[in-house]
């Protein structure tokens, strides 16, 4: 066979679509080819031929969505089909956010709120983060997957009680579980400081903690401290944390949260931007003012409406108001939460003008914070990414497709050192998706949160057709990415 025939031979030919690549760039007319789970050529591909052709005429082309941040440790095994995620064109996610990570555990240990949102009882549970990894090889899931190791995850290993700082020789036992994270292949470390397993820990024990990041210039990522009154303080700590290691930080789902701080993204925004001209610091986003996260009784969380995600101790108030349960219970909102706690709610406390400034920051990826569990969850498990090229883009003109695309792949790919993934381009892996422009939108709303986006047509992971017009194919391509 000579060389030219080979060229002209593909696995896959995705024919007449609009290219619009992950970098930004204006979009262009053009055929994509795939061989062996790489892009093979873009461009105009007539006289070519593939095993499997696609028309792509009238639609856009390009780069599978890549989750910035997600709560999919878990399901990648005991859902491995991922419905929720590549019905809207992800076709990579981070996991291990939050501070909450599937490793390390003990096989024995009861797992604090709300380390326990992700752990599924079914599952396996891993004591290496190797071995997690080593799982995840071995029963692939549909999308691709780079995780990071969680602090509030070591310290629930490491510590016999999480309502104190860790001692120095808990220190040296959360360094060495760190340096085994990365040798494994873990992108980085998270934190969540505003969450009780973590509330205690000093800024020298992450430091310290994290120091085994800065040699693999690892990402250290964080749910921080506050995104309410003390959001400013909460940053920085965090910018002083990546200045201390030395590495770049991810402020993750950025946000302000209850009506006195409405409007003061206004404020954060030029701090992160300035910060940014001395240190590396990303942030990401998800298209909602509501959050979602474990139910709290605590008074800045019950301050707007509030509907119950999941209950463990009331699975039947799944899907109600916080409100409604307290009058039927006859008991204020705070004993109601108590009550239905373990389990997770959905929040209403950000304002739409600070949700719509932090999307439209330059530099903010977007990030679904979705949880895997549960009959009524958060919308964004579902819509985030349509909802941010068909709402967010086309109807309220925050910003050119080109840009939405953007801040959902190659942005993404670069600030998490993704080798090759992110951009469509000659050599590049194959995560593609095809869609509508006119047409793509999340159809998740709060009442009915797991109704999969419209507009997608096809979905590619690796090279493999994944999902096509609402149906899920049943591939499996996923990889499990880690650091070069
Ligand atoms: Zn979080």
């Amino acid at each position: 066979m000579t060389e030219a025939s080979v060229s002209l031979r593909h696995d896959l030919l995705i024919r007449g679509g609009t290219v619009i690549d992950g970098t930004r760039a204006p979009r262009f007319l053009a055929d994509v080819a795939v061989q062996d789970g790489r892009i093979s050529a873009i461009g105009d591909l007539t006289g070519h031929s593939a095993g499997q052709e696609i028309d792509a005429r009238g639609r856009i082309v390009a780069p599978g969505f890549i989750d910035s941040h997600t709560h999919d440790d878990q399901a990648l095994l005991s859902q491995p089909l991922m419905p929720f995620k590549v019905s809207q064109g992800v076709t990579t996610v981070i996991a291990g956010n939050c501070g909450i990570s599937a490793a390390p555990l003990r096989p024995d240990m009861d797992l604090p709120m709300p380390l326990n949102l992700i752990d599924v009882p079914a599952n396996e549970r891993f004591t290496r983060f190797a071995d997690y990894l080593d799982a995840l090889r071995q029963q692939p899931a549909t999308l691709n997957v780079a995780a990071m190791v969680g602090h509030s995850t070591l310290r629930a290993v490491t510590m016999s009680e999480l309502d104190r700082e860790a001692t120095p020789q808990e220190i040296a036992a959360m360094q060495a579980l760190v340096e085994e994270a990365m040798e494994a292949g873990a992108i980085g470390l998270s934190t969540g400081t505003f969450y009780p397993p973590a509330v205690k820990a000093t800024t020298e024990e992450i430091i310290e903690v994290c120091r085994p990041l800065t040699a693999r210039q690892a990402l250290y990522v964080t749910h921080m401290r506050d995104e309410s009154d003390q959001v400013m303080q909460a940053l920085e700590e965090t910018f002083r944390i990546g200045r201390e290691l030395d590495v770049p930080v991810v402020v993750s789902h950025h946000k302000v949260q209850n009506r006195p701080n409405f409007g003061k993204s206004q404020v954060t925004l030029p701090f992160i931007r300035e910060t940014m001209q001395r240190q590396r610091v990303c942030l990401d986003c998800y298209p909602y003012t509501a959050g979602s996260t474990m139910i709290r009784a605590d008074r800045g969380m019950l301050e707007g409406r509030a509907l119950i995600a999941e209950s463990l101790p009331h699975p039947e108030c799944a899907g109600r108001e916080l409100d409604d349960i307290a009058r039927d219970w006859g008991v204020d909102r705070a004993e109601a939460a108590r009550r239905l706690q373990p389990g997770s709610a959905i929040y209403f406390l950000m304002d739409e003008g600070d949700v719509q400034r932090i999307l439209a920051f330059e530099d903010t990826m977007i990030g679904s914070d979705g949880i895997p569990v549960g009959s009524k969850p958060h919308p964004r498990l579902w819509g985030t990414f349509p909802r941010v090229l068909g709402h967010y883009s086309r109807d309220v003109g925050l910003f050119p497709l080109e840009t939405a695309v953007w801040k959902m792949s190659g942005l993404t790919a670069r600030n998490f050192g993704l080798e090759d993934r992110g951009t469509l381009a000659p050599g590049k892996h194959a995560d593609i998706v095809v869609f509508d422009a006119a047409t793509i939108r999340d159809a998740a709303d709060y009442a009915d949160p797991t109704r999969p986006a419209e507009g997608i047509d096809a979905v590619f992971v690796n090279g493999r057709l994944s999902w096509q017009a609402g149906a899920h194919t049943g591939a499996r391509a996923g990889q499990v990415i880690t650091r070069a």
